[in-house]
């Protein structure tokens, strides 16, 4: 049995945390300024929801991918999927990130009343993640483009179900898909069930909140217009022209959180959405569950997306990339439980022996 102090001990005080946000707001001891979460008081309860909820206590994926993806064909890179895609809007919106096909996925499940609400995030602002509830179609122009700095989007579920939704959609990062999943399968059985579509995003990393003053910095007296990572390396667009940053140079922003994860394209939602790399202005996009393919064929059919058969040579490209992740942060994940981080994952399970030969061939 384990609550606040351990979140404390275990994730926060441990850098681990992904800032998923799902462990805030179940009672007031959590808080959260930017990027810290902070336990403000000690806390004395032992079964806690903050600690049953977060992706970075021990959880059995493999047990949770069966649950809520069963019968889907396995993937070892990019995790259970029926199909990929190369998809964009065929008309677009204004300020999207890629092909505008989670805007026009959100769109379809509004219109089609697959949810009564979505979990989206953003603002005016291009940099800063503000997530928010919405139900309203209008809304969905706010959150277009990606904000590339982390945010706790996961505590607006406990605002879903205080409004009593029954049923929701989340658009979010893969630890946030990860905790979405987690706070059902740990669901105490009085809690109702809450019906949740989920559309991943893919995410190798996730940036600091210093990012925002880094930019100020660089760029002042210039409005960001928005941020890509086109392959050649950050792009950031302002009201004075587009400026080129090293890709090495942002990451020296992101969370160190982001080392823990192993997921790049969000296993375990209902359907996946990325950049298509090879093409600007073109998603990935990776259907796992049978709700997932009926959002996509809906948006098909309603003519809001185009889509294509997906190039082989990029799919064996995405399946490196993904596995990349994977061997690369279970290296982080082993030096820190040898350093004494508590084991949120069980490495010694089939799924994680057969990554860590991989990940030695290829190191090899
Ligand atoms: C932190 C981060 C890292 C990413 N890394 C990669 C990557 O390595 N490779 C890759 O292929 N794609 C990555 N993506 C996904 C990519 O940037 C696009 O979101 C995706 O291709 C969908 O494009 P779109 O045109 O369909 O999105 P749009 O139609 O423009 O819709 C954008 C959606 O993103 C959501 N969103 C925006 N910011 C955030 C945020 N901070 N947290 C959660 N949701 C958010 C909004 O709610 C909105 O629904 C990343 C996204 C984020 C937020």
């Amino acid at each position: 049995m384990c609550g606040g102090m351990e979140l404390k001990n275990e994730v926060l005080a441990s850098a681990t945390c992904a800032l998923c946000g799902a462990c805030l707001d179940w009672c007031p001891y959590i808080a959260n300024i930017e990027d810290h979460l902070v336990l403000r008081f000690d806390c004395n309860v032992s079964n806690g929801r903050c600690y049953s909820v977060c992706p970075r206590t021990f959880t059995d994926w493999e047990a949770i991918s069966e649950k809520y993806l069963p019968d889907i064909p396995r993937d070892f890179a990019i995790g259970p999927h029926l199909k990929a895609y190369k998809v964009k809007a065929a008309k677009g919106i204004n300020g999207q990130q890629d092909g505008g096909t989670v805007s026009y996925l959100v769109k379809t499940i509004l219109e089609d009343e697959l949810a009564e609400t979505v979990l989206l995030t953003g603002t005016d602002d291009q940099v800063t993640p503000e997530p928010f509830l919405s139900s309203e179609i209008d809304d969905i122009q706010k959150s277009a483009g990606s904000r590339f700095l982390a945010s706790p989007g996961m505590r607006k579920i406990i605002e879903a179900q205080n409004n009593k939704v029954q049923k929701m959609a989340v658009v979010g990062r893969p630890c946030q898909i990860q905790a979405l999943r987690k706070l059902d399968y740990n669901r105490p059985p009085q809690k109702p069930e809450v019906e949740v579509l989920s559309i991943g995003l893919f995410c190798m990393w996730s940036l600091g909140w210093d990012f925002k003053d880094y930019l100020q910095k660089q760029f002042p007296e210039e409005e960001v217009l928005r941020l890509a990572i086109p392959q050649h390396g950050f792009e950031v667009t302002t009201d004075k022209g587009v400026h080129e940053l090293p890709i090495d140079t942002v990451k020296k922003f992101s969370r160190a959180g982001c080392n823990y994860c192993l997921d790049m394209t969000s296993e375990l939602a209902d359907i996946s959405v990325g950049a298509f790399e090879p093409q600007e202005g073109w998603n990935t996009v990776i259907i796992r569950t049978p709700k997932g393919q009926q959002i996509f064929n809906d948006a098909l059919t309603k003519g809001y997306l185009i889509s294509e058969e997906y190039p082989e040579e990029e799919l064996k490209r995405l399946k490196g990339a993904s596995l990349g992740k994977k061997t690369r942060n279970l290296n982080h994940v082993q030096t820190a439980f040898d350093k004494g981080v508590k084991p949120f994952i069980d490495l010694n399970s089939a799924y994680y022996i057969q990554l860590k030969e991989l990940a030695e061939g290829m190191v090899k």
